[in-house]
């Protein structure tokens, strides 16, 4: 017959194949007592709540009833991809809760900017977004900016209801929840993890001092993100970790700018502009006419043009060309999601378009900066 293992601190059942999925436990831990995953190990040893993750799909299936019990949705968005990390099927998960908007990774724009506008386009793109908050709080859970606020503001929003922290996954949802855990710390004894009822999910729970909790649920995959789509090593780079340095050019028409192979950008058709990349140091940007871009590409991709180098490259999806019309008379950023994003700073206007990996969110939006 066969066994089943299943974790002795959160029942579910345990697997050795899928790192970041449920119940995972490295190979070599199966023969150690007590059995126990990795998740669980991690909260137990270092009080530090690793990301467990799932599809939007599966994330609505299993947790879509929360709509129907009280409860403050705290959502966490990253300003550094905020249409690519907005979830889009939130509606049905909030029903009628409240949802409190925790911007993070505040501490990557650039320091002259003023909080009072980036919270007043926050709240623009929300609503375009359909998506109703009672508050916008902007934080840095890594540099430790705001932190304070998020915790006022989920005091004052939940009254004695139990918090649900949403989010996409790397936006910095667990930096945030380990925060939390450890401005708790007298209660890391109680920290727990339980079923969520009706299914085999485990959610991180950190108890509050009138019996309710904040619930820590996974991050939803948005394949759309490239920094759900690159490889490990290029996760790194294409993140920035420091305040952006964008970098400004002055383009003709035809002219073409490469990021590394992950990302084209033509200027069509317009009056000579300038361009200013919001992406990561770490990623090179080349710029050709538009008529040897094609060559340069295949001459150079994963090597000149990098990253990804040559092998990852092959793993991509390949490039996909998105027209965009930048109409006169207005001040525009073009997203390439998880990428970054290039503000248009001329108002005349322009004919773009961007080549990304098949699947990637490209949109133009109001510029943010
Ligand atoms: P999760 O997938 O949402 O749980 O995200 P993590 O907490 O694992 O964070 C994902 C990445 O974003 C990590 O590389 C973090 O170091 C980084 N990160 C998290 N919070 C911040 C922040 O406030 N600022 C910056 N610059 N990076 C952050």
């Amino acid at each position: 017959t066969e066994t089943v293992n299943r974790c002795a601190g959160c029942g579910v059942l345990l697997q050795t194949e899928e790192k970041g999925k449920l119940g995972y436990i490295p190979a070599e831990a199966m023969d150690k007592e007590p059995l126990i995953c990795q998740r669980c190990y991690r909260i137990k040893h270092y009080n530090e709540s690793s990301s467990i993750t799932l599809q939007q799909d599966d994330f609505l299936k299993l947790l879509g009833h929360v709509g129907q019990t009280k409860a403050l949705v705290v959502k966490i968005v990253d300003i550094f991809d905020f249409e690519g990390s907005m979830i889009s099927g939130l509606a049905r998960f909030v029903g009628s809760n409240p949802v409190l908007l925790v911007v993070n990774k505040i501490d990557l724009l650039p320091k002259v900017t003023n909080a009072n506008k980036i919270i007043n386009w926050v709240q623009r793109r929300a609503k375009e977004e359909n998506l109703k908050v009672v508050d916008i709080i902007l934080c840095s859970a890594k540099k430790n900016i705001g932190f304070d606020r998020v915790i006022t503001a989920v005091q004052e929003y939940r009254g004695n209801m139990d918090v649900y922290v949403v989010g996409a996954t790397n936006v910095g949802k667990s930096t945030l929840i380990n925060r939390l855990i450890s401005d708790y710390s007298d209660l890391d004894s109680e920290l727990t993890t339980s079923q969520y009822p009706g299914t085999t999910l485990d959610l991180v729970k950190i108890p509050l001092d009138d019996g309710k909790f904040i619930v820590d649920t996974p991050g939803i995959v948005h394949r759309h993100r490239l920094t759900e789509v690159v490889k490990k090593r290029d996760l790194a780079r294409i993140m920035p970790d420091k305040p952006l340095k964008p970098m400004v050019f002055q383009l003709n028409e035809a002219q073409t700018l490469f990021f590394g192979a992950l990302a084209r950008f033509d200027f069509i058709k317009g009056e000579h502009q300038s361009f200013t990349c919001y992406t990561s140091n770490a990623v090179q940007i080349h710029r050709t006419k538009l008529e040897r871009a094609d060559a340069l590409y295949e001459e150079h991709k994963g090597v000149m043009l990098a990253p990804p180098n040559l092998a990852d490259l092959e793993e991509l999806p390949k490039f996909v060309k998105h027209p965009l019309h930048i109409p006169k008379g207005k001040q525009m950023d073009v997203l390439i999601s998880g990428l970054g994003w290039i503000r248009v700073n001329s108002i005349a206007g322009a004919e773009l378009a961007v080549h990304a990996p098949k699947g990637i969110k490209v949109i133009a939006r109001e510029a943010l900066i």
